[in-house]
């Protein structure tokens, strides 16, 4: 079976016959892949800037790739709910069996760190012609979506983020006085393909939103922008045009871009956090701290989603379909064959949004 390889630690990436057959048993479906997403996670695995990462117990390579589509090709015995031909996406972390939270299906919440993450660490991912997985961890997705649905991993984490939002917010009255989001306005810092999924979801909840970046925007953000009723400000020569701040996203780990903003932040505005880099240092002074303790203001991390948070993502992708399939067409940027892969993996092509790598 051709599968997209790498020796975790070390940097290259190659496209290998690996001969892996695995057992199809009780409760078990096997998936014939379709679509693989190519994210920052993949290129810092192969580029060995993420150290986290490790194979599978007894390998000595790891099998790459976590934004997965494929399409049921058989069912083992005791399999409920899933057929030969039906689409799904496969749940990335698996729980580590022990913490209330995994046993719940909230590994996203894991307290023990032992999970494990296909294509990340510690299990097999879904750059390879097929594989088996328990039909819990696969989840189903509507026929009518299937051409976007390779965005639905990325996207459940931002379901996720906006969940945990909605949730923390109401330790007080959040909304606006005809009880919609619409008075808020929420500052989205990066615009690749994440600062462009919580831009997606923000507006379709009604938010006022401004997608920022140091640069100006290119011609696809510029596009999907406008299409999407967002502001784009480049902050380096219109951070005056910038309102002030209900919610601040940031999607780009760098604390210089995000910490100078938090002077706009309103009283009971929220800080996510999804974006992480290694290495960059910023000041945090007494100041700030009084300023954000006066003004109640909450800080999110979030990272990872749970099954629930990907049919999330599959009912938005079923709304957009309507609403915005020229902006979800246009995020991905490109689709490249197995063989175009390894080198699209080892740089990110100019302009990218996504890249998509096709199976069939
Ligand atoms: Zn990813
Ligand atoms: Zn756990």
């Amino acid at each position: 079976m051709k599968a997209i390889v790498v020796t975790p630690k070390k940097s290259g990436v190659e496209v290998k016959d690996i001969p892996m057959r695995e057992s199809l048993g009780k409760g078990k479906v096997l998936v014939k892949t379709l679509y693989t997403g190519i994210c920052g996670t993949d290129r810092g695995i192969v580029n060995a800037k993420i150290t986290f990462t490790y194979p599978p117990d007894g390998y000595n390579f790891l099998i790459l790739g976590h934004e997965g589509l494929g399409m049921v090709e058989e069912v083992g015995d005791g399999v409920k709910y899933l057929k030969k031909g039906d689409f799904v996406v496969p749940v990335v972390r698996r729980g580590c069996g022990v913490c209330l939270n995994c046993r719940i299906g909230r590994q996203d919440f894991c307290e023990t760190g032992k999970f494990v993450e296909a294509g990340i660490r510690g299990k097999h991912g879904f750059m390879r012609e097929e594989f088996v997985d328990d039909e819990l961890w696969l989840v189903k997705v509507p026929d009518e979506i299937k051409d976007i649905a390779v965005l639905t991993e990325p996207l459940s984490n931002v379901v996720k983020a906006i969940d945990e939002l909605l949730f923390v917010q109401r330790r007080m009255i959040w909304t606006c006085e005809d009880s919609t989001f619409e008075c808020r306005n929420a500052f989205i810092i990066g615009s690749g393909p994440i600062g462009t999924f919580f831009s997606l979801i923000l507006t379709t909840l009604g938010f006022n939103v401004y997608m920022i970046n140091k640069r100006d925007p290119s011609p696809m953000e510029d596009y999907i922008s406008k299409r999407l009723g967002v502001t784009f400000i480049n902050s380096m020569k219109e951070g005056d045009k910038l309102p002030e701040a209900d919610l601040i996203v940031d999607t780009s780990g760098v604390p210089s871009a995000f910490i100078p903003l938090m002077s706009k932040m309103r009283p009971n505005s929220a800080l996510i956090l999804f974006g992480t880099l290694e290495g960059e240092k910023y000041e945090i002074t007494s100041d700030l701290v009084t300023f954000m303790v006066e003004r109640n203001i909450i800080v999110i991390g979030s990272v990872n989603a749970s099954k629930r948070d990907f049919q999330g993502a599959l009912n938005y992708l079923s709304i957009w379909k309507n609403r915005y399939y020229d902006v979800l067409q246009r995020m991905i940027t490109s689709k490249v064959s197995v063989e175009q892969a390894p080198e699209v993996l080892m740089r990110k092509p100019s302009g990218e949004i996504k890249t998509v790598i096709v199976w069939d």
